[in-house]
């Protein structure tokens, strides 16, 4: 299992994460034994938005005994009724209860991460700050309930203006190759430069990205529902994710072991297995000519990480100041380029490497 580093934090994340958001279907004993099942296969970061409140007992049962070995993200508007079903609210009572509630049955006295939950509209933000929910969440990070503050939204324009606040070290955003390129539902808000610069400022600022719809609800899956009618694997889109800026993790659902079992090849798929470039044969017009990172024209006779260069690149151009940083630590450089013409040649999104080489060569290295 690969694990990435909260920035703002000593946390490690399991890049293949799970969500909670569809196994309150399951039996309460499936639910604990998918937690536990996961957990031993090395996965530790969850999504503790729950389609329903009979997910929370199960999973505190899980993971008693070794609450230092996960991390979890709570929903601060996430609520239940008495029969345990899903709503949503702003009301800071109703939260203030929920969390709480949650605490006790997951049995432990801290939140690794406090989520404003499903921040979409301005209204949204302006609904957290006026009922004090926003202050509330500063309190509980403040007194160490809450380690990190974070949120989740779909649409760039709100998701900015909660970076500008400043407080958050994790943000919850839905990422898939439809959503990136304009081919979703109202989920896959804003345009593919959007969502890119968003992605991108994330990094900059040191604010990780953990993934909602990484399959598109499943649509992706199948050729009959994909909205590009091209069916893609599960792993090549967890990868897809995995390359965008600031990923550290990406929170599939669940409903079952059996899809828990699926989820687990992921660790151990190959580059080819998870080789996800067939996406440009959809890649609209006004997109080609940008790298993805795939990674699919290797391998580089230099020993080029391609991929990697051009995303230190890009990040740079958009401001990152520790993109040269990191690009300075690559053990080949863009200037070790032979110029030899097998990335142009292999790559299907167009790309002119060759020149692009010489370019960032010149940007971090002066050459
Ligand atoms: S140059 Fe093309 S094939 Fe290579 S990493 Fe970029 S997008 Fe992928
Ligand atoms: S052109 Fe440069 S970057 Fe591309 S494969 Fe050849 S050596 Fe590697």
């Amino acid at each position: 299992m690969e694990y990435r580093k909260l920035p703002h934090g000593t946390e490690q994340l399991s890049a293949l994460g799970l969500g909670m958001g569809g196994i309150h279907v399951a039996s309460p004993e499936e639910i604990e034994a998918v937690v536990a099942k996961a957990i031993g296969h090395g996965i530790n970061f969850f999504d503790l938005c729950a389609g329903g409140g009979s997910v929370y007992a199960p999973f505190g049962r899980a993971i008693r005994g070794r609450r230092e070995k996960v991390c979890f993200q709570l929903h601060f508007g996430a609520v239940y009724d008495e029969q345990g079903e899903y709503g949503w609210s702003r009301d800071l009572e109703q939260i203030r209860r929920t969390f709480d509630w949650e605490m006790g049955l997951l049995g432990t006295d801290y939140a690794d991460f406090g989520f404003l939950h499903c921040v979409d509209e301005e209204s949204d933000l302006e609904d957290l700050r006026k009922n004090g929910i926003i202050d509330f969440v500063l309190g509980l990070r403040e007194r160490g309930t809450l380690h990190h503050l974070g949120f989740s939204s779909h649409t760039p324009a709100v998701a900015n203006k909660l970076l500008d606040m400043g407080c958050f070290d994790l943000m919850m955003f839905s990422v898939n190759p439809a959503y990136d390129l304009e081919k979703g539902d109202e989920y896959g808000i804003g345009t593919t430069a959007e969502r890119a610069a968003l992605m991108r400022r994330c990094e900059a600022e040191g604010v990780g990205i953990s993934v909602m719809k990484p399959f598109h609800g499943g649509r992706l899956l199948s050729e009959a529902t994909s909205p590009f009618r091209r069916a893609l694997t599960r792993n090549q889109c967890l990868r897809y994710c995995l390359d965008r800026p600031a990923v550290l993790s990406v929170v599939p659902g669940v409903r079952s072991l059996a899809d828990l079992d699926e989820l687990l090849t992921f660790p151990d798929a190959t580059a080819e297995e998870c080789d996800y470039s067939a996406i440009a044969a959809f890649t609209p017009q006004e997109a080609a000519g940008n790298c993805v990172y795939c990674n699919h024209c290797r391998p580089c006779p230099a020993g080029i990480d391609i991929g990697i260069v051009n995303k230190y690149y890009d990040l740079a151009l958009a401001g990152d100041q520790m993109a040269a940083g990191h690009y300075d630590k690559l053990a080949v450089k863009a200037s070790a380029c032979l110029q030899c013409g097998h990335c142009d040649s292999r790559c299907p999104f167009g790309v002119r490497q060759q020149d692009k080489m010489r370019a960032i060569a010149s940007y971090f290295e002066g050459k």
